[in-house]
């Protein structure tokens, strides 16, 4: 799960990291009474959860209330890489000395986090990472001992910052450590962290993952998210537990396990054709569940196809039949389909579906070819 800058930079706050003042506006008229009480230059930033909004001409800096004002009316119109710009966040703007990059992610290959930095922060700091790797500085964390007082020191140093801020350094590099940890993040990062004219060291932009395993404990941050900027059909996914990521292929899958979704995929790609979605439904699922899923994938105007591959162990393929049927009788559609059902009660789920005039197919390269023939006409 993405947070947005305010809310990431919110959380950073709240572990002693300091950012600019500021408040959020979702109209021209707030942004402009926000400008107005921070006195002076403020910047206005989109709200969208996509990177590049600078470039994007989503960050526009701001002298007078009334500029502010103008500048959040145009920013509010805007549409970024396809996402419209529902909120702004007006900052106090800083007079900026260095920008420098901060960020914590996980390092799979070496199974833990990593500490990343670099005296080239800021927007071009994609293309400092592909074209001079070397300016980015990384030292891995133990997770039982956290990040220790010699690597932040370590980094200070790597990124030639100036003594004089090593001191408040290491306060924001232990305390983006611990916002990382404590919110169980993927991802938390500080691009630019700059240092100012009068000598202080501020976390302009904040980027915040939250690993969604761990929303069940996360609650308060999982009321952050913002429903606004994701697709209808993932939410509804969510809603009923189903694991959904929107494709663009032409072919919906219905499938229970990830793995088994994640080899359907790749066989319909082999015979030729493309997935319109991964849809796991889980193991044991309900036909409640199941036609939810089915009306997710139907909403895409893209399927010309669906291919169920159901292996019945927990889960039973007469439940999975029943909830087919209950969902055609919902949704009317002329979107041919195959099924593949094996497994326990694949014979009675085969029985249920005899009366839904479906292409069956008994192995999964079957199914794949079938589905892939019928969704190119065939
Ligand atoms: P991003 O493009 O989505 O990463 O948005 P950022 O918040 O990082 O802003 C992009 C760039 O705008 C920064 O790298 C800065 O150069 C500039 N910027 C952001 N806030 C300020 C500010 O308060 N003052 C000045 N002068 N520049 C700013
Ligand atoms: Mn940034």
């Amino acid at each position: 799960m993405k947070l947005h800058e305010y809310q990431s930079k919110q959380i950073f706050a709240r572990y002693g990291i300091p950012i600019p003042q500021g408040r959020v506006a979702a109209t021209a008229d707030e942004a402009k009474q926000i400008a107005k009480e921070l006195g002076g230059r403020v910047v206005i930033k989109s709200q969208v959860l996509v990177g590049g909004r600078g470039k994007a001409g989503g960050i526009r800096l701001a002298r007078s209330p009334e500029e502010a004002g103008e500048l959040a009316a145009m920013i509010l119109a805007m549409e970024i890489k396809g996402l419209p710009v529902r909120k702004v966040l007006v900052d106090q703007a800083a007079s900026i000395d260095k920008e420098i990059y901060l960020g914590i992610t996980n390092d799979r290959s070496a199974r833990r986090p990593v500490m990343m930095a670099s005296s080239a922060g800021g927007v071009e700091i994609e293309e400092v990472a592909r074209l001079t790797p070397d300016k980015i500085i990384k030292v891995h964390i133990d997770p039982l001992l956290g990040l220790r007082d010699y690597q932040a020191r370590d980094i200070a140093a790597g990124i030639d910052l100036p003594r004089d801020y090593w001191r408040t350094f290491g306060q924001i590099a232990h305390a983006l450590w611990q916002a990382y940890q404590e919110c169980d993040a993927t991802l938390a990062e500080i691009n630019p962290l700059v240092t100012t004219a009068d000598k202080q060291l501020i976390a302009l932009d904040g980027k915040m993952l939250i690993d969604d395993n761990a929303l069940y404990r996360q609650t308060t941050l999982a009321e952050m998210r913002d429903l606004d900027v994701e697709a209808p059909s993932e939410i509804e996914a969510r809603r009923y537990g189903l694991s959904f990521i929107k494709l663009d292929g032409n072919i919906g899958c219905m499938v229970n396990g990830a793995g088994l979704a994640m080899t359907t995929m790749d066989i319909i790609k082999l015979f030729g054709g493309s997935p319109a979605n991964f849809l796991d439904i889980g193991g044991g699922a309900s036909s409640e569940k199941v036609a939810a899923a089915l009306r997710i994938i139907l909403s895409d105007s893209n399927v010309k196809a669906v291919l169920y591959n159901i292996f019945g162990g927990i889960t039973r393929c007469d439940e999975v039949a029943r909830g087919i049927l209950a969902a055609l009788a919902e949704v009317k559609t002329q979107v041919p389909m195959v099924v593949r059902l094996v497994g326990t009660n694949a014979e009675e789920g085969r029985q249920i579906l005899a009366q839904a005039n479906m292409i069956t197919a008994e192995t999964l390269a079957d199914a794949a070819q079938k589905a892939v023939a019928v969704a190119t006409g065939g």
